[in-house]
């Protein structure tokens, strides 16, 4: 789409209809998991702000246009946390905040792109809301972030709000028949474990350890679904050890449980994990249904919680003993 790789057309679609129309906001908050989508579309439709064209923009061809897509546009700022630093400081707000009070250089607007805005700490965030509460008009803002309610609710309140959901898994089959042609053997897999989230296939390919990772992660699964609170400690020490591919162990656990379920429903044929098939019935039949279930259900609440938590052997140790409760 206009050159960009769009999975959510038809937010792209909305955001440049609100340019054309004239009805775009002063700052957006969109919300995604890191990958989804969500900086293509903030690219795209900082593109479009600048556009010279008021009523077809992006025309593409503009100066402006041109410099956007090569990322050199004067105007369009991307603020990303310094390298060595984990977040965006304050120090970079309050330039943010000072610099959008001097005039644009070539275009009608002046574009601040926020990437992991939801990390930024209280003091970064209350430094930004000074600019909130009195954005000079020709001023966008688009604060990228996963998790929503981590920013401050008098931020929230003065953005337009878009959710980036996961895109389905006919999209990313797509995505990676044209980027990864060389990969189609590995095609469905790649579906199974992006989960929506075309960021994911590349991670996945760029992991040299994925397949071996996931031959240990299933090893792990006799003590994670066992119950010895002992092996509460083997499961978070193992997650935090690999703590990079956190997620990603996360996600293999939630796969290898869902085909035991599968497997207890009688519907094996449904099951994804094919190369383990034996040990999966092997377990299906000593493990009671209540605690699969059960498993299932804290896999995907300490999914959800993994960005609350400041240790992630804490949420571990949590999942672990909340299966293992009589
Ligand atoms: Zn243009």
């Amino acid at each position: 789409m206009y050159g960009y790789e769009i999975l959510h057309e038809e937010i792209a679609e909305s955001l440049i209809k609100n340019v054309r129309e004239r009805t775009v906001q002063h700052a957006y908050i969109f919300e995604g998991e890191e990958g989804v989508g969500s900086l293509e579309c903030a690219g795209l439709f900082a593109q479009t702000l600048v556009c010279e064209k008021d009523d077809t923009a992006p025309c593409t061809v503009c100066n402006a246009c041109i410099m956007a897509k090569a990322e050199t546009h004067p105007d369009i700022y991307f603020i990303k946390p310094i390298p060595g630093k984990k977040n965006i400081t304050v120090d970079q707000i309050r330039t943010v905040v000072t610099d959008a009070y001097t005039k644009p250089y070539e275009s009608g607007r002046k574009v601040y792109i926020i990437a992991y805005g939801d990390d930024m700490n209280e003091q970064a965030q209350n430094a930004f809301l000074k600019v909130l509460e009195e954005p000079p008009q020709y001023a966008v803002f688009i604060i990228l972030a996963e998790n929503y309610e981590s920013l401050l609710a008098t931020i929230r309140s003065r953005c337009t709000r878009v959710r980036f959901n996961p895109v389905t898994n006919a999209k990313i089959r797509e995505y990676v028949k044209k980027h990864f042609p060389d990969e189609t053997e590995k095609l469905e897999f790649l579906v199974r474990y992006s989960g929506g989230v075309a960021g994911n296939v590349e991670k996945i390919l760029g992991a040299e350890n994925f397949i071996p990772l996931r031959a240990t992660a299933f090893d792990k699964l006799e003590s994670l679904l066992s119950n010895r609170f002992l092996d509460a400690y083997v499961i978070a020490d193992f997650v935090e050890e690999n703590k990079d591919d956190a997620d990603l162990i996360l996600k293999f656990w939630q796969e290898f449980v869902r085909d035991i379920m599968l497997i207890q429903s009688e519907c094996r044929e449904l099951v994804q994990n094919g190369d383990f098939i034996d040990r999966l019935i092997n377990i299906s039949n000593r493990v009671p249904e209540k605690r699969i279930v059960r498993t299932q259900e804290q896999l995907l609440l300490a999914q959800k919680m993994r960005r609350r938590y400041v240790s992630l052997h804490t949420l571990c140790l949590r999942l672990a003993f909340s299966i293992k409760k009589k």
